[in-house]
């Protein structure tokens, strides 16, 4: 069995964001020469998530809204987490998108179904954060 590990960096300007990390995990699938098994893609932040869906503009908007609306960002003296910081909606925030995602390879490719793509979603950026791709297979 083979193994390939890396680390993608990010540096999201913006508080939040969602990012289509797809041709980064096909670059890395490529690189590890794996042709039949696993993808795993986490993120290794707790206010930060990696998710699939759909690379729709309107949608990632409507996430935002909704995400915003379980876990309001402001006034962040509402959360007990928020003493010396103020990232308690973004921890939430990440609880509801997800941790990580696993996709099936198949002959060298990334299993999706239709529309599906793989999203770094940031909750609390303006800093260097990464996410883990291991791949494991033959
Ligand atoms: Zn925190």
């Amino acid at each position: 069995m083979k193994s390939f590990r890396k680390e993608l960096w990010f540096e999201v300007p913006a508080r939040r964001a969602f990012i289509n990390i797809t041709p980064q995990v096909s670059k890395c699938l490529k690189e590890s020469g794996i042709k039949e098994g696993l993808v795993l893609v986490n993120a290794m932040h707790i206010t930060a998530s990696v998710f699939i869906n759909d690379d729709e503009s309107g949608l990632h908007h409507d996430y935002d809204v909704w995400l915003e609306k379980l876990a309001p960002h402001e006034p962040v003296s509402m959360y007990r987490h928020n003493v010396g910081e103020d990232n308690a909606d973004a921890h939430m925030k990440r609880q509801i998108m997800g941790r990580e995602v696993v996709v099936a390879v198949t002959d060298g490719k990334l299993d999706f179904g239709t529309w599906e793509q793989i999203f770094y979603g940031e909750f609390d950026g303006r800093r260097r954060k990464r996410a883990l791709v291991k791949i494991i297979g033959e």
